[in-house]
């Protein structure tokens, strides 16, 4: 069994893009500008957003945090991205989500301009994505199949299935281990819900790719012997011996899944690393665009 180091994998990127970095300020070009819109004051989003400000420092990337209240309007949301648009020295920017009930998601999506929409969520962007033309993947599928082209993993003819369809991973990874080429190829089946006898397909699977939400929902009498896993559940799980008061558990039961598995992605470790080196590696894309 190996496991699959997002973390380890995540610096080396990041390595990579201070390099190329530093070499565009060496030649007196822009300076990368991430910019994010954070809503509310939700435990896990303020996490997020503050270790992406801080990895814009890692690279030398400029970064702007823009924090609005709970109860902002819809409209006014509207006129912070509105602003960020119409603002050249931003190349990229991300709206952390979830958003408050009160906030239409779709809307909010669609007005952020398909150049700077880094998290590659925009129609246009994924469509482009299922198109398989030059756009922003989304960051966490792209850390994905990052994980998968570093490790050198053989994915073509192989069984995948991914559990869970949401826009931002179950869907798009579909899409990505389906596409020609030679991270892909894979015969793809997507689990959700109302999926019923799923071990008949968990069994089958000689990849897995796990985003659901439930703690340590894929038991090893789930999976078959050199299955790959790749678990990208993130739940906070109380926890009282814990200073923090809770512990990170990912979908599936690494202790146990991880003695059949031939490679594995840790929770935490793996795939959340990957998610923001990935943010990163789409700012650059979208400040060099504009060279
Ligand atoms: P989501 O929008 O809640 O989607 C969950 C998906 O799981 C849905 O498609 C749902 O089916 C499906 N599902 C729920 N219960 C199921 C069951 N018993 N069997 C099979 N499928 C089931 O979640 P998400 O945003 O995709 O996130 C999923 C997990 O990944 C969360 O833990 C999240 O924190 C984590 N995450 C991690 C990263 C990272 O960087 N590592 C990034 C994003 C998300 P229906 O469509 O039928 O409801």
């Amino acid at each position: 069994m190996k496991v699959l180091d997002g973390k380890n994998l995540s610096n080396i990127i990041k390595v990579e893009i201070k390099e190329v970095v530093d070499k565009r300020l060496s030649l007196g070009m822009k300076q990368p500008h991430l910019a994010a819109i954070l809503v509310g004051n939700d435990g896990a989003s303020l996490t997020y957003v503050g270790s992406k400000v801080r990895s814009c420092k890692q690279v030398g990337f400029v970064s702007t945090l823009i924090q609005l209240k709970d109860s902002v309007t819809e409209k006014d949301l509207l006129l912070e991205i509105k602003k960020l648009n119409e603002d050249k020295s931003v190349d990229g920017y991300i709206v952390q989500l979830p958003l408050p009930k009160h906030i239409n998601e779709n809307r909010v999506l669609q007005a952020i301009d398909p150049e700077k929409d880094v998290d590659g969520f925009h129609p246009t962007n994924f469509g482009r994505m299922a198109l398989e033309l030059p756009t922003f993947i989304p960051a966490t599928p792209f850390g994905i199949m990052e994980i998968i082209k570093r490790y050198n993993i053989t994915t073509s003819g192989k069984n995948c299935l991914v559990i869970g369809r949401s826009n931002i991973v179950g869907r798009p990874i579909s899409v990505l281990m389906s596409q020609k080429g030679p991270y892909g190829n894979a015969t793809v089946t997507v689990a959700h819900s109302k999926t019923k006898n799923i071990n008949e397909l968990t069994l089958k699977a000689d990849i897995i790719i796990s985003a659901l939400g439930i703690p340590e929902f894929l038991k090893k009498e789930m999976v078959k012997i050199d299955v790959i896993i790749i678990d990208v559940g993130i739940t906070r799980v109380i926890d009282n011996t814990n200073p923090k008061g809770y512990v990170i558990k990912g979908d599936v039961d690494f202790k146990n899944v991880s003695k059949k598995a031939s490679y594995i992605t840790p929770v935490p470790g793996g795939v959340g690393p990957m998610t923001i080196s990935m943010l990163l590696k789409n700012t650059l894309l979208a400040c060099q665009r504009k060279d």
